[in-house]
């Protein structure tokens, strides 16, 4: 459903991506790990193009290609992100955040689009909060606004960066516990992680990255247990 062939992305001379190869199934869910600077935001914001990439390299998010034009707005539709800092609008209530896109690029009717913030807020398990300010939630209420906000648009595919790493740690289990449910509803899911216990249990495959190149992928069970490669394996001796 997503696929990624020859992605290569620079930053002047600097090689961020160095020919990604990757086809993810609808409704997988897919764990994307390894070292810092690694190229794995890189990887994940190139998907809906928050960057640009080499014009021989070719990304299609169900079929579409995703490219500069006029297809590119119907991609981004189809794809929702969850950052790592929550990036919700200050200035607006948790339910305006969630009714935000579905009015101003849906044309929702007012109505409608209450119903499903609502809906969603709920679903995410903050409906109480849905009159407040995103600066009067803690951080894992902003971070399950920021997905029931990306939901709104009734994506194919989510994209997350690191959704969990700015959390402190009590409120990490709660963001996980949405993501976690999520997986179970058969949206793909590609998410950029440190979180392993999440990776083990909920991802259908975990790829391992390094130095702007996949270096292996397979089931959690193999990948995380038994791990091939000696970068993977250093890696996670490092982390776990
Ligand atoms: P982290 O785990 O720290 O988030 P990452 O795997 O997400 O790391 P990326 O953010 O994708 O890594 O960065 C990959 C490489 O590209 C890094 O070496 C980074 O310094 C470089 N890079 C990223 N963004 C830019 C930019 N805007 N300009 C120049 N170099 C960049
Ligand atoms: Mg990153």
């Amino acid at each position: 459903f997503v696929s990624v062939r020859n992605l290569r992305k620079s930053y002047g001379s600097f090689e961020a991506l160095r020919g990604i190869d990757l086809e993810i199934s609808k409704g997988e869910v897919v764990c994307v790990i390894g070292p810092s600077g690694s190229g794995k935001s890189t990887l994940i914001r190139c998907i809906n193009r928050l960057e640009s990439f080499s014009d021989d390299s070719a990304i299609l998010v169900g079929g579409n290609r995703v490219q500069p034009g006029r297809s590119l707005a119907r991609v981004r539709a189809e794809v929702g992100m969850v950052f790592q800092s929550f990036n919700l609008f200050p200035h607006l209530t948790v339910r305006d955040n969630v009714m935000l896109a579905p009015r101003r690029v849906r044309r929702t009717p007012r109505d409608a689009a209450r119903q499903q913030a609502d809906r969603l807020l709920a679903r995410v398990g903050i409906a109480e909060q849905a009159d407040k300010y995103p600066g009067q939630l803690s951080g894992g209420q902003q971070q399950r606004v920021a997905i029931a906000r990306a939901l709104a648009m009734e994506p194919q595919v989510m994209l997350f960066d690191e959704p969990t790493s700015a959390l402190d740690p009590e409120m990490v289990g709660e963001v996980l516990d949405v993501m976690r449910d999520l997986a179970g509803t058969g949206v793909t899911m590609i998410v950029v992680t440190h979180e392993m216990g999440f990776a083990s249990q909920v991802a259908d495959r975990v790829i391992f990255m390094d130095a702007g190149e996949v270096i292996e992928t397979g089931p959690p069970g193999r990948v995380l247990s038994a791990p091939r490669e000696p970068r993977t394996r250093n890696f996670l001796s490092a982390v776990l």
